[in-house]
């Protein structure tokens, strides 16, 4: 007779479809768990520049003001848009990444030539910030998602010269070994605390002297970094040191 209830400690098969219930039941809830916090996180990064444009937006309606505080206002508006425009653009492709399926589309490429087009992007950036970039690249050919790799090279590329001082240095790696290929990307710039280190690949995550600096981030690109370097079987890990700089390592095993 069905009692309701599964022993779990049962040594048949329906021991082993209690327990196989259970861990589903838990990693159910953990995934809601998940999914809730994401939400708010979403919720609260949306509000507060949707605030800020409301906000100023009030102020401009003034007819008194100052030609300069309407710059400085309609300025406040502009960034909170571009900021409101990126996080959507980030959150919809972290969307697009998390489907079952996976969304991959392979092609074999030169990961050099890849590396050197999108560091080409940076150009202008590195001067403004008066920095120097070296590459070191053996010529790699590779198999993967050019689309996505290219956003893995940008965002870790844009975060190496958001996060190091004017007159800083980066330096971007790639070297293949038998069984594997390995970019490096180096800065000598602000650096990650230890605490920070264990949670930068958590969405929305930014350390706090970042938030203060005005960077400008949203904290998900470290999330889509290592979501398509998942998506294609590899590891990232950084290793870094407050006010020294910080190295990224991507490895991908070699099909
Ligand atoms: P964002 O740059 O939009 O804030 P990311 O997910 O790309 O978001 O990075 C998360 C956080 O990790 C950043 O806010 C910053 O605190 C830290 N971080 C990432 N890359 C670097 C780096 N090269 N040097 C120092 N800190 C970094």
């Amino acid at each position: 007779q069905f009692s309701g209830t599964l022993d779990i400690n049962r040594k048949d098969e329906i021991g082993q479809l209690a327990k196989s219930f259970q861990l589903m039941t838990r990693k159910l809830s953990e995934n809601d768990r998940i999914r809730k916090e994401f939400i708010s996180d979403v919720s609260h990064d949306f509000q507060s520049p949707l605030l800020n444009i409301k906000g100023y937006a009030e102020l401009l309606l003034d007819d008194k003001l100052t030609e300069d505080s309407r710059k400085s206002y309609a300025n406040v508006i502009q960034s909170e848009t571009e900021r409101l425009s990126s996080l959507t653009k980030q959150l919809l492709l972290l969307t697009s990444l998390d489907q079952l399926s996976s969304p991959l589309e392979k092609k074999t490429f030169d990961l050099d030539m890849q590396l050197k087009e999108t560091v080409r992007k940076f150009r202008w950036l590195l001067e403004e910030k008066e920095m120097t970039l070296e590459m070191d690249l053996e010529e790699v050919r590779f198999t993967g998602d050019p689309a996505f790799l290219e956003k893995v090279w940008e965002n870790l590329l844009s975060n190496a010269l958001k996060y190091t001082e004017i007159g800083g240095a980066i330096e971007v790696v790639l070297t293949e070994q038998p069984d594997h290929v390995t970019v490096l990307i180096q800065d000598n710039g602000i650096g990650i605390d230890e605490e920070g280190l264990e949670r930068i690949f958590d969405r929305f995550y930014r350390a706090d002297d970042s938030r203060t600096q005005e960077t400008g981030g949203t904290g998900l690109g470290l999330s889509i970094v290592m979501q398509v370097v998942k998506l294609h079987g590899g590891t990232i890990n950084a290793v870094s040191r407050k006010g020294q700089g910080t190295t990224f390592t991507v490895m991908f095993p070699k099909l």
